[in-house]
């Protein structure tokens, strides 16, 4: 079973229910959500009852629980010494809300070294991530990124020695196919990433894709994502990565821009499923 989602909303008021219900009216069978805006760390407790509901609004509606998805802020620095103490404690606090929801991954982004240099970025994230990792059940996916300004985690290298570093099981990646682009790779030759992955890493650890087109060329470090089949990546390309056989255990997460102001999921969701590109997309969500 094709497991395929989006980035969704969550509120306080509608808790978890919210963001499934978003999902289902997309014909989701899964999601990902941030707790609390994305740019920011103010976050509010979880409320319980709306979890349970929501539970059942899954079981109900044919959304895998246990493959849905939390991304951390991507303000959060755990390269950056000056930050560091405070990275460290709002995640084992997100760590804390993500158990509540009863929900297994939460997706960070390894950090930028602001100067600081590679090397000692990815010590200060080895050091973090050991400190959050074993007072939680929830596994910390890392993900790919583009390598702009001075981000890490754009290369399998930067990914493998953070893994190794790690002295805990509950770790592993998030791929995203816009960064992995914009960081050089060449997403018509994913087979070929996909077994260098395999031999540095192993692709077990890979939990989750973030399915996005680029609006950039192939290395160029920008990280701006585009409508599927409307970028640079393109529609069969994406296509093949998301149907890989290798990868059919991770769910498939579309983080692709709103259109005039609009969400363009549910009509994305049926392009992959019917496997053909919808040239009218722009319209068609502009007039929903
Ligand atoms: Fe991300
Ligand atoms: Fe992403
Ligand atoms: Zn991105």
């Amino acid at each position: 079973m094709l497991l395929i989602g989006s980035h969704v909303g969550y509120n306080s008021k509608d808790g978890l229910l919210g963001s499934c219900k978003e999902a289902a009216s997309y014909g989701e069978n899964v999601f990902m959500f941030y707790t609390g805006a994305p740019q920011n760390t103010v976050r509010s407790s979880i409320d319980i009852s709306k979890r349970d509901e929501a539970f059942k609004f899954m079981e109900e509606n044919g959304i895998v629980k246990d493959k849905v998805i939390v991304h951390a802020p991507y303000i959060i620095n755990l390269a950056n010494t000056e930050k560091y103490d405070f990275a460290v404690s709002f995640l084992k606090a997100e760590c804390k809300r993500v158990e509540e929801l009863g929900v297994h991954y939460l997706v960070l982004h390894p950090g930028s070294h602001v100067g600081l240099g590679r090397d000692t970025a990815i010590s200060n994230i080895i050091n973090g991530l050991n400190e959050v990792l074993p007072e939680t059940s929830v596994t910390i996916l890392l993900e790919t990124m583009a390598g702009k300004g001075t981000e890490v985690g754009k290369t399998i290298e930067d990914i493998k020695e953070m893994i190794n570093g790690v002295n805990y099981k509950n770790i592993g990646v998030c791929l995203d196919t816009c960064h992995l682009n914009d960081a050089g790779y060449d997403m018509s030759d994913f087979s070929s990433y996909l077994d260098s992955f395999d031999k540095e890493i192993g692709i077990s650890y890979i939990k989750c894709v973030h399915v996005n087109d680029s609006k950039n060329p192939l290395g160029a470090h920008k990280d701006r994502h585009d409508n599927i089949g409307y970028g640079t990546i393109g529609f069969q390309n994406l296509i093949n990565i998301i149907y890989d056989e290798r990868l059919k255990d991770a769910p498939k997460i579309l983080e692709t821009p709103y259109i005039n102001k609009k969400p363009p999921y549910k009509y994305e969701i049926e392009e992959i499923k019917n496997k053909t590109f919808n040239k009218d997309l722009i319209d068609i969500v502009t007039n929903s």
